[in-house]
């Protein structure tokens, strides 16, 4: 996405379909202003092709609210780097290019218990300890009603799916599992997602944490994992219901469609 311009249209724009239909506009339109200001949109309607990307209305600015809370401190940001080094072969925070975008829910019950999760600097989990100790957590929290929190700047690398943190941007959903997820969150997750996309050209992938060893999903092909050891844990959250979702709402409101 660049400037204002829709995901669907930016494909859109850039198929050798749409291409010379566009020439074919751009020349009637260029005609019409030379020589005949006047009925430049006469000419132009009788001429252009019917095409939804031209007769759409501009896709819904999102319209976003984000409460910085910023959990990292000088600690976790030396075990990032130190995650980095060991897994992407970079000894650096930096998530320089999002490349997509991962949605989880956190298996808490409520925000306190997700923030006293994510808070500490060390990992406490024995299923990924082998990872390294920094502490699994992910860009952005959002709470039942919809309040969003960014946990770190959207540039620094969070531990929230194996093998892609280096290019994904995270959302966590407060939530105990796929049933206690809340429309307001749905509504949360879809305007940050429309948001980041616009402020992130290069994010093009949207996946629930669920979908990420699907060697089958084009995003499988960004996968970094230099330590063979280290093996992929099984995951569910947010569910297939929830994305599915997600996807129709991100596409009815905002105009938007993303691989997987
Ligand atoms: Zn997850």
């Amino acid at each position: 996405m660049k400037g204002k311009r829709s995901l669907q249209e930016e494909v859109m724009m850039s198929s050798p379909k749409f291409r010379p239909r566009f020439l074919l506009f751009t020349l009637a339109m260029l005609a019409a202003c030379t020589h005949a200001p006047h009925s430049s949109a006469t000419v132009a309607d009788q001429t252009a092709p019917p095409s939804a990307a031209l007769a759409a209305p501009p896709a819904p600015r999102p319209s976003v609210t984000i409460i910085d809370h910023d959990i990292f401190d000088q600690q976790r940001l030396a075990m990032t780097r130190q995650y980095c080094q060991l897994h992407y072969g970079t000894a650096s925070e930096r998530l320089e290019t999002p490349k997509m975008i991962v949605v989880h829910y956190t298996a808490s019950p409520t925000l306190q218990k997700a923030l006293d999760f994510f808070t500490p600097d060390r990992n406490s989990r024995d299923d990924i300890r082998s990872g390294g100790e920094v502490n699994v957590s992910a860009q952005f929290l959002i709470d039942k009603d919809g309040t969003i929190y960014r946990l770190a700047p959207e540039d620094r690398v969070c531990r929230h799916t194996i093998g892609f943190n280096q290019v994904a941007l995270g959302i966590e959903n407060v939530a105990e599992d796929k049933d206690a997820l809340t429309d307001a969150q749905l509504e949360a997750d879809a305007a940050l997602i429309a948001d980041l996309a616009a402020r992130h050209p290069s994010i093009r992938y949207l996946i629930g944490h669920y979908e990420y060893q699907d060697r089958s999903l084009p995003h499988f092909a960004l996968r970094t994992e230099l330590d063979p050891s280290y093996h992929p844990t099984v995951k569910i959250d947010p569910g297939e219901r929830f994305m599915t979702r997600l996807r129709a709402l991100l596409k009815e409101r905002y105009g938007l469609t993303f691989e997987r």
